[in-house]
């Protein structure tokens, strides 16, 4: 059985005095034990973060590590070292918005996931195509070779520590949401490819979906059979918003 997870992607947002208002709220929420719950908070905030949830049975994790794991010159940049000494248990690779803003590759992506495991960090893979890859067709496809580069890269065992995200880019802050077939279909597809390399791992990992989850559509999503939670960008900035999803999963 896959235990369901829910995090909550942040992205570029907060304060200060706006995170440990949000700290506050995930205090005070009545949390199911059989979810795994985590935040993703800009990295400037880890920290506060992490000492703001002291006790909660919430994980923290960052939306990006570098491509080398050990500290050293890169400017700018967070290695997975860092992270896990921090305290983060996980790491966000390959989210969209670095793919299509920033320009990150398949390539980058895979090394930052490689990273991220050797320093004890679970990477959570993203993964989706844009309105006009699905508009041609060819969604599977694209899905398939994201995850391919990482299984060529690194291994199908790779998935036994990891989590991927399905998030199709046409959905992310838009308001519009996959229909749960619509995911369920991709879902299934990412298993069946782990799955032609080895059943066990692609029975074992767990597929998040992510794209303008509420807490009002989150219970239709994660009924499907290879939906395993969510990955949630705004509605996880509001704590009790983020709750009622955390209890749908
Ligand atoms: P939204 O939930 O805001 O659509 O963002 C999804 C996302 O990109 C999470 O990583």
């Amino acid at each position: 059985m896959r235990r369901p997870l829910v995090a909550g992607n942040w992205k570029m947002h907060g304060t200060r005095a706006s995170v440990a208002e949000l700290i506050k709220g995930l205090r005070h929420l009545a949390l199911p034990s059989g979810v795994e719950v985590a935040v993703f908070p800009p990295c400037l905030h880890i920290t506060q973060v992490m000492t703001g949830l002291e006790g909660k049975s919430i994980a923290v994790g960052a939306q990006n590590c570098a491509v080398e794991p050990v500290q050293g010159a890169l400017t700018g940049e967070i290695a997975s070292s860092q992270l896990a000494d921090a305290g983060c248990s996980l790491v966000l690779v390959g989210h969209s918005e670095r793919r299509l803003i920033l320009g990150e590759r398949d390539e980058m992506v895979s090394r930052k996931f490689a990273a991220a495991q050797s320093c004890g960090l679970v990477p959570v893979l993203c993964v989706g195509e844009t309105l006009e890859q699905r508009e041609a067709g060819k969604t599977i496809e694209v899905v398939g070779r994201q995850l391919g580069s990482i299984i060529e890269e690194l291994g199908v065992g790779a998935f036994v520590q990891a989590v991927v995200a399905y998030e199709p880019v046409w959905a992310i802050g838009t308001g519009l949401t996959a229909s749960p077939e619509q995911a369920q279909e991709v879902h299934a597809a990412i298993r069946a490819q782990l799955a032609a390399e080895n059943g066990e791992v692609a029975r074992g990992v767990r597929i998040l979906y992510g794209g303008s989850v509420k807490a009002a559509n989150a219970v239709e999503l994660f009924r499907m059979p290879d939906i395993d939670g969510g990955l949630i960008g705004g509605a996880s900035l509001n704590a009790d918003e983020f709750g009622a999803i955390c209890r749908a999963a």
